[in-house]
């Protein structure tokens, strides 16, 4: 075992995201405590926003709500999604890809991936196309955009709705559309690790169909209008979203393109610096810009808990997500028949592992990481 160095830990995420703005979200929870109008859920600030991202992506709304998460529900519910449909999403990703499916009653039916981008495979979803299905739901995953330009034409085919689980992929662009604006709609979450990450719980869901933003609208406030109090349309949640942490986020958005652009650089410096890397165990993802979203930088690697392992002994953080695919976890099993498999989920949790690429990791971080990796691939 080589002694560690002595230099600072690199951390997979840091806890120091929000220094340069702590100032200002103290003064700002000051302003909302203060305010005679005392309105601490969907007021102002949480209009602002919504109006701020809206106008930037030219969606026809965005609707701010309580988490990535109950985003995609309210989505799926607005769509008519219930008992009895069928749901396509990827077999290797996050919980609430099959989580939401479920929690409306119906039932998530798990496609396997690209074993190199690890976004899913559309010939795989449309092998798992029945006359049950309802909907299509891929993700973006990592750094990578799920192939939307191949999948919206699928969905159109076979008349189905189109849902992007773009929590991660808040500034990606592929084809000319925002991430989110390729199906019905979309989400971002900005739970503290995403690239529009905060000091709290939240989301929002966007969309280019203005009656969908406005059935969100009324999900997310226990079905009300809106306008009249305690007139319920339809059966609802409880998704709304905190003034703070919206007046906190419009402060933070204008410095998002060059926290995202100093992630691409990022990724850019990592992808040049592994490329010769892939016959030696060590896969990058694929380079470049469009279709891009570096929420996190995720290796393949055949020896995956060994470099976790040098690159800890060196200080550095890394990540392996998702150690199971969403179809072998216990919590969805009873959603699979008997002799379904999904290889290219399986060895994505036998090999991923993501390395750090938060905005104000220095140059020298950088060439720290890049060493620590390039060592390993070459012992
Ligand atoms: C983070 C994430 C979510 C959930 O967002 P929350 O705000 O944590 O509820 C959903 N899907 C994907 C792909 C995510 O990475």
């Amino acid at each position: 075992m080589t002694a560690p160095v002595a230099t600072a830990e690199l951390p997979f995420f840091p806890a120091d995201l929000f220094e340069d703005d702590r100032e200002h979200l103290l003064r700002i929870v000051h302003e909302v405590a203060a305010d005679p109008a005392q309105k601490f859920i969907l007021g102002p600030h949480t209009a602002r926003l919504e109006a701020a991202l809206r106008e930037q992506l030219g969606a026809a709304d965005v609707v701010a709500c309580g988490s990535g998460t109950s985003g995609l529900t309210l989505v799926l519910a607005a769509l008519g999604i219930g008992p009895g449909d069928e749901v396509v999403v990827p077999a290797f990703g996050c919980a609430p890809l099959a989580s939401t499916v479920v929690a409306l009653g119906a039932v998530p039916v798990f496609a396997d991936v690209d074993p190199l981008t690890m976004v899913v495979d559309p010939d795989a979803m449309e092998r798992r196309i029945t006359s049950r299905t309802r909907a299509l739901m891929p993700a973006h995953i990592f750094s990578v955009m799920a192939d939307l330009p191949r999948i919206r034409p699928l969905a159109e085919q076979y008349r189905l709705r189109l849902v992007e689980d773009s929590a991660v992929a808040q500034g990606g662009v592929l084809d000319g559309v925002p991430a989110g604006l390729a199906g019905e709609a979309g989400v971002y979450s900005f739970v503290q690790v995403k690239t529009f990450g905060m000091a709290g719980e939240g989301g929002v869901v966007v969309t280019r169909d203005a009656e969908v933003g406005r059935t969100v609208r009324m999900l997310r406030n226990h079905g009300q209008d809106g306008r009249t109090r305690f007139l319920h349309h339809r059966i609802g949640w409880n998704s709304r979203f905190d003034e703070v942490l919206a007046a906190f986020q419009l402060h933070r958005l204008p410095g998002l393109a060059a926290r995202l652009e100093r992630r691409a650089r990022i990724a850019e410096r990592y992808a040049e610096a592994f490329a010769d890397l892939a016959g030696h165990g060590v896969l990058a993802p694929p380079p470049g810009r469009e279709g891009r979203c570096y929420y996190v930088y995720t290796l393949l690697a055949e020896r995956r808990d060994a470099l976790q392992a040098h690159l800890a002994e060196h200080g550095i953080g890394s990540h392996a997500y998702y150690p199971l695919p969403l179809p072998r976890q216990a919590a969805f099993a009873r959603y699979t028949t008997a002799g379904d498999d999904w290889p290219a989920a399986q060895r994505a949790a036998e090999r991923a592992l993501s390395i750090p690429i938060y905005p104000h990791l220095t140059d020298p971080d950088v060439e720290r990481i890049v060493d620590a990796v390039r060592r390993f691939a070459s012992a």
